[in-house]
């Protein structure tokens, strides 16, 4: 029997309504013939409500035990789903990622997945059982609770299709696809048929939060097929797969807007051998990780150095640099939290000439300032300020068509 993996995200098990109509989708799955694992998030803004339970009583919490306590909210959801399903006369099984042995990495918050024993899983579909999984969960080898980070639920729900071999892996969210951009902030956004794994990774580490950014590289990596769809309506939604010839035809498929960041720049460091490894080894062993590091030389003796980071790992970033400025004769630290990035991604990119000079010239016209430029083969992002990040999106979008289907666009 084929294995599907079908993942509801927050939205979609919010109240008793929404679980039926989950255990509905489920249900259609298992009499169409599929063996059917489904990843459930917590439900609503539950582990919204965790945090800030969290926060009240420490601004400073052990990450472990925010862990602990993060991934209540997935055990509450599978458990709920597998009583919904008993009602309606199905048998099903909810597990915690302890107990099919989600095994992680431990660096609490963002931890990453291992391995996982699917044979716990093979065994309870092998007795005709539906198996649900408490998404965003694992365990580390010394038996703590880790979580892979916000939104990691798709991530287990694809990292579970692919040790189970399964063809596809359904996200069921509250949007029916992917779209240009974010249509909540853009509301002329079109959807997408397909994108390409790539182009969604870029976007979704880009601030796309539609799909955690791990789950695309485990379906990249593993050819599992992702179809991110609605839980409200049955139609098609979009298809994550292997690039195609086509797609290049499309010189940028969608935008995005980051606003949890940080720019920090090292003013004046000495331009010499060996001093920004001393300075990404210092933030590599406080776990930050670093997007856009961007390095100038000043003068023969001196370098700018300048980097971003996510919020959430600034005080971490603000420690390391620190603690590293004096051994490589930095003159100051500059750090800015009202910095946004807005960026563009497609794989058409490659292939076509002017997309720089295009996003530049509508941001100009946005009258938009640029603080600074980061680019890959299939992208360009600017760093704007932060009031300015919602306007530049816009300009960018109108400037590439991204309101009109791929097919209709002149560009
Ligand atoms: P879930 O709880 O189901 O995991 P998320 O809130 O994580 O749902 O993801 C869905 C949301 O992602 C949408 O409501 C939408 O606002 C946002 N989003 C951001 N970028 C995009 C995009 N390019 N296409 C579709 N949705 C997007
Ligand atoms: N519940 C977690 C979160 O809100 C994980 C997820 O929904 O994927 O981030
Ligand atoms: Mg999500």
């Amino acid at each position: 029997m084929a294995i599907l993996v079908q993942k509801f995200g927050g939205t979609s098990v919010a109240d008793a309504a929404r679980m039926r109509r989950a255990a509905q989708r489920i249900i259609n799955a298992v009499k169409a013939g599929n063996s059917v694992v489904v990843v459930a998030s917590a439900r609503g803004h539950q582990t919204d409500h965790l945090v800030a339970d969290a926060l009240e009583l420490n601004p400073n919490p052990p990450k472990r035990e925010m862990d602990q306590l993060l991934s209540t909210g997935e055990v509450q959801s599978v458990s709920l789903l597998a009583i919904a399903l008993a009602a309606m006369g199905y048998d099903a099984i909810s597990m915690t990622g302890s107990q099919i042995r989600m095994v992680t990495d431990s660096v609490h918050t963002k931890a990453r997945i291992k391995s996982i024993d699917a044979e716990r899983i093979h065994k309870h579909l092998n007795e005709g059982k539906i198996v649900i999984v408490a998404g965003f969960q694992g365990i580390d080898e010394f038996d703590n609770i880790t979580t892979l980070g916000r939104g990691g639920s798709d991530t287990t729900a694809v990292a579970i299709a692919a040790a189970l071999g399964a063809k596809e892996c359904e996200i069921y969210t509250d949007v029916d696809g992917i779209y240009t951009t974010d249509p909540r902030i853009f509301k002329k956004a079109v959807k997408m048929t397909q994108i390409s794994y790539d182009e969604m990774l870029e976007l979704a580490s880009l601030g796309a939060g539609v799909m955690h950014s791990r789950s695309i590289e485990f379906g990249k990596k593993y050819d599992v097929r992702i179809h991110v769809r609605s839980s409200k309506d049955e139609i098609e939604g979009t298809i994550i797969t292997h690039e195609v010839p086509q797609m290049e035809g499309i010189v940028v498929s969608g935008a995005t807007i980051q606003k949890d960041l940080a720019k920090i720049t090292m003013v004046g460091v000495d331009n010499i051998p060996g001093n920004a490894a001393k300075i990404f080894a210092h933030l590599a062993k406080a776990k930050v990780i670093v997007n856009d590091i961007i390095q100038t030389e000043v003068s023969p003796e001196k370098a700018n150095l300048s980097f971003m980071v996510a919020i959430s790992d600034l005080d971490s970033t603000r420690e390391a640099t620190a603690s590293i400025k004096k051994e490589v004769n930095c003159q100051d630290i500059f750090i800015r939290e009202d910095i946004a990035e807005v960026s563009i991604v497609g794989v058409g990119m490659r292939s076509h000439y002017g997309v720089a000079e295009k996003m530049f010239g509508a941001l100009a016209e946005a009258k938009v300032n640029i603080d600074s430029i980061t680019t890959s083969e299939i992208r360009i992002s600017c760093a704007v300020d932060e009031d300015q990040a919602e306007k530049a999106l816009e300009a960018v979008c109108f400037a590439f068509e991204l309101d009109r289907p791929a097919n209709l666009r002149k560009y």
